[in-house]
């Protein structure tokens, strides 16, 4: 989202004549965009706008805080971080040059953290993309589900879906643009319930999300990835549309988070191991060999060792394609901050070493399962080390690295699989 979000400024700024710039030195506007999910974040931005002041004391270059931080700390953050010009919420990204002609024109530091408008228009300049390629189509922002240890719903705010209707009309702009791959994004993609069913009447299903991913996919875009999923609503349906639809790509993002039903719930996650089962029991058994991805947090307040355990024979159980584990740390402004964190650090640090023993195993075998297999994969990029070495994403979102010329950049070309090393694929055109 907050890829995304960068996207979104840098179209609105470049409208109103701003150039974004990679040189630090030569900067006027310093923007830096927030993530609050981890505390670490935070002090990470302290540091850099004391950096960003110190290299630019003379000139004085304009500083700004957009995101999720930007959001829930409004104007403590000018209390923490003297010098900050401009404070801008997660919803009113679209108003920015008005702050920064404001603080400029006012020499006073400009707060937003306003409502988006109900026309917002989240279609993004090409020039401002993250790949010429891929493109990010919100479709859900926000968060109704209140788990303990997440600070989102507090700095994203409720769950808001967008107008189907107009999700489709950017997808077959883009489309029209050359765009090959589009990932709908949200924080649960399938908590999507849009005001009016417009855009999704032709379009059958059993949730509003599995019938826009039947609607995306008529358009005829040609790779369609989404995520994030949330295991409660993730209804069956999902994966029967993925099974009807090539161009729904065989991947699917389920965070977890813990295997033991007691820490489920003192999670607040509304959903139990038996339910997250059956899921990974629908999703294992499509013909399309669907990819499955996790999030799973360590050492939440009171996990035991059977609470682990618990973790680690799901864990062996859904055979996960790849996953990301934290080691839990409170977040202030969240109810999972009143409790005691009790799983010591040494604990923490020793489960996550077990768990990902048995992480790496089910990736490896999941990479190797792909050797000698032909792959479609979208040509990306060509590789830091070498301009002969391309690489690009499959349907199932792994990394492929293989020879090729820099004419297939943007083209989905048939690869072989020929080798997988720690977390990547290579392979040889064919
Ligand atoms: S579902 Fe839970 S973890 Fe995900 S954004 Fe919402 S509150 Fe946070």
């Amino acid at each position: 989202m907050n890829v995304s979000d960068s996207e979104k400024v840098a179209t609105v700024l470049e409208a109103e004549g701003y150039q974004l710039t990679d040189a630090e030195e030569s900067a006027d506007i310093f923007i830096f965009n927030t993530c609050s999910v981890r505390e670490k974040a935070e002090h990470k931005l302290f540091t850099r706008i004391g950096q960003v002041r110190r290299d630019h004391s003379e000139e004085r270059a304009m500083i700004g805080v957009m995101g999720c931080v930007a959001q829930l700390e409004g104007e403590t953050l000018l209390k923490r971080a003297p010098g900050i010009d401009f404070v801008i919420g997660t919803k009113a990204v679209a108003r920015i040059s008005g702050a920064i002609e404001n603080a400029a024109r006012r020499r006073q530091p400009q707060i937003d953290l306003g409502e988006r408008e109900d026309d917002y228009d989240w279609s993004v300049s090409p020039l401002q993309r993250h790949s010429p390629y891929v493109a990010f189509v919100p479709i859900i922002e926000g968060c109704n589900k209140f788990c303990t240890y997440c600070i989102v719903p507090f700095s994203r705010g409720r769950e808001k879906s967008l107008p189907a209707a107009q999700i489709l009309k950017y997808i077959l702009d883009l489309k029209a643009e050359g765009i090959r791959e589009v990932h709908l994004i949200g924080q649960n993609v399938n908590s999507y319930r849009p005001k009016t069913d417009a855009g999704l009447e032709n379009h059958r299903g059993a949730t509003p999300f599995s019938r826009l991913l039947r609607a995306v996919a008529a358009t005829g875009i040609e790779r369609i990835k989404f995520t994030t999923s949330f295991p409660r609503d993730f209804h069956p349906d999902i994966v029967d549309a993925i099974d009807e639809h090539e161009n729904l790509c065989n991947w699917v993002h389920l965070p977890v988070q813990s295997g033991s039903n007691r820490i489920l719930k003192a999670m607040r996650r509304g959903h139990d191991v038996d339910n997250y089962r059956r899921r990974i029991d629908k999703i294992r058994s499509s013909p399309r060999e669907i990819s499955l991805t996790t999030d799973l947090i360590v050492g939440f307040p009171g996990e035991t060792d059977e609470d682990f355990e618990e973790t680690m024979k799901l864990a062996e159980y859904c055979r996960f394609d790849s996953a990301y584990y934290f080691k839990y740390s409170p977040r202030p402004g969240t109810p999972a901050h009143e409790l005691v964190d009790d799983v010591s650090p040494t604990v923490k640090k020793e489960r996550c070493i077990e768990l990902d023993r048995i992480l790496r195993k089910s990736q490896r075998r999941s990479l190797e399962s792909q050797v000698g297999r032909v792959r479609q994969v979208l040509v990306e990029g060509l590789s830091s080390r070498s301009d002969k070495v391309l690489n690009g994403h499959t349907t199932c979102h792994k990394i492929v690295n293989f020879e090729g010329p820099a004419d297939c950049l943007g083209k989905i070309a048939d690869v072989r699989i020929t080798e997988c090393k720690t977390n990547t694929l290579f392979g040889r055109i064919i």
